[in-house]
Parts: structure tokens; C-alpha cells; sequence
């Protein structure tokens, strides 16, 4: 997971997330469950296209590169089942892979909600060693985020291994090689696989701030 800036509200959104948290609302007081038609306005496409672009493509919690395998699900930070009045607010949106949506699913604890990668200082609750996903000493809020959404799956920690012995490899590469302009384009490799636009960037970051705490110059 890595700190996310929202893009400004699509249009769409501007002009009939009212209207439409209204008709939902009607439903909700009656008693009544909403029709698809009615709750599952959110998913229009300026919507989505806007969440893809402010994520980068990534799903906000476990940093997959979501589009190049399905279009990707978009995600409600706070459960709308909880919050039906934030189902069409903006900055209750954000973009997921479907497993993590899945494994957050309906989980809402107001004393230790879920990391909200727009406004909580992630680096104060989540950290990495390796290709593992940690808790800050201390954060419960960091603990039961990685833990909720099994952000050290099987699939996930095979994946941020291979981005780290690659990464690994380029900082290899960089402290020994003797030619300037080939050192120079192995650290513009370096810095852009930590781009927070790159995959599993949180954990190469991490892994670069480990290195240059013992002594890399880079
Ligand atoms: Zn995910």
C-alpha cells in the first residue's frame, strides 16, 4: 500500500451523486433493498477511469497491477452497507483488485478501520522486511489491515520476491559498475521501479531505505 492523492471529482459525480444518493436513500428509509439500477450507479466509466488513473492501474491496498489482468473492481473505503450515504461520494471511492475487496468485503471497526491510503500516514502503521508486509510496533490499525486483507498471500509474496531480486540486482549493478553514464542509467532504473506508479513499489522502497541505512550511496 502506498499514500494515494485523489484526482479531482468526474463530472458525473458533480452533477448527480446527489440525486442519486437521494434515490437511494428513499430505498434505505423504506426498508427496502435498492435495485442494482439504483445502488450500483458509482460504476459508470469516468468514474472508474478517473480511480484507475489516481491509482496508477494498482489496487489501492496490495499494489497489483490490476488492469493488466482484469478491469478491476472499484472499492468503497468505508462499506456502503454501512455508509449508504457515502456509496457516490468521491472520496469514498478507490480502485481494488477483487481479492482484496473480497477479504475487506464488509469490515468496518470505527476504532481500528482499514489504512485509507488518501489520508492515514501508511509509513506509520505498515512497513515491509523483505517481500512481507509488517505492522508497525504498536499499530493496530496496521496490523489488522494486513492482516484483513491477507496482504501476504502466497501469490503476493511470490510476486514482490521477483520484483525485489530483480531490483536487488540493478543495485548490484550500480555499485560496481565503473562507467559513469552506464551507472547512471542503472540508478534510473532503480529510482523508477520505486516510482509509487511502479508494482510493489512499498516493498523496494523499503528495501532501498534498508540499504542506504547501512551505507549505499545511491
Ligand atoms: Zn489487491
Amino acid at each position: 500500500m502506498v499514500p494515494l492523492i485523489k484526482l479531482p471529482k468526474p463530472a458525473v459525480l458533480r452533477l448527480r451523486s446527489l440525486t442519486w444518493t437521494v434515490n437511494l436513500m428513499a430505498y434505505r428509509n423504506r426498508n427496502e433493498k435498492p435495485p442494482k439500477l439504483v445502488l450500483n450507479k458509482y460504476n459508470h466509466k469516468k468514474v472508474k477511469e478517473t480511480l484507475v488513473n489516481e491509482t496508477s492501474g494498482k489496487c489501492a491496498y496490495c499494489e497489483s497491477k490490476v488492469t493488466h489482468v482484469y478491469p478491476g473492481d472499484i472499492e468503497h473505503i468505508l462499506p456502503k452497507s454501512d455508509f449508504p450515504k457515502l456509496t457516490f461520494e468521491w472520496n469514498n471511492l478507490t480502485f481494488s483488485c477483487s481479492v482484496c475487496n473480497g477479504h475487506k468485503s464488509n469490515y468496518y471497526d470505527a476504532q481500528n478501520p482499514v489504512l485509507n491510503p488518501y489520508s492515514d500516514a501508511i509509513y506509520e502503521h505498515i512497513t515491509s522486511s523483505g517481500a512481507m508486509i509488517i505492522h508497525m510496533p504498536g499499530s493496530v490499525r496496521g496490523e489488522i489491515t494486513y492482516k484483513l486483507l491477507e496482504l501476504n498471500r502466497g501469490n503476493l509474496i511470490e510476486r514482490r520476491e521477483e520484483a525485489l531480486v530483480i531490483f536487488r540486482k540493478y543495485l548490484d549493478a550500480y555499485v560496481k559498475e565503473q562507467n559513469i553514464y552506464l551507472k547512471s542509467l542503472y540508478k534510473k532504473e532503480i529510482i523508477g521501479m520505486i516510482s509509487p506508479d511502479k508494482e510493489f513499489s512499498f516493498v523496494l522502497k523499503n528495501s532501498l531505505s534498508f540499504f542506504i541505512s547501512k551505507g549505499l550511496n545511491i
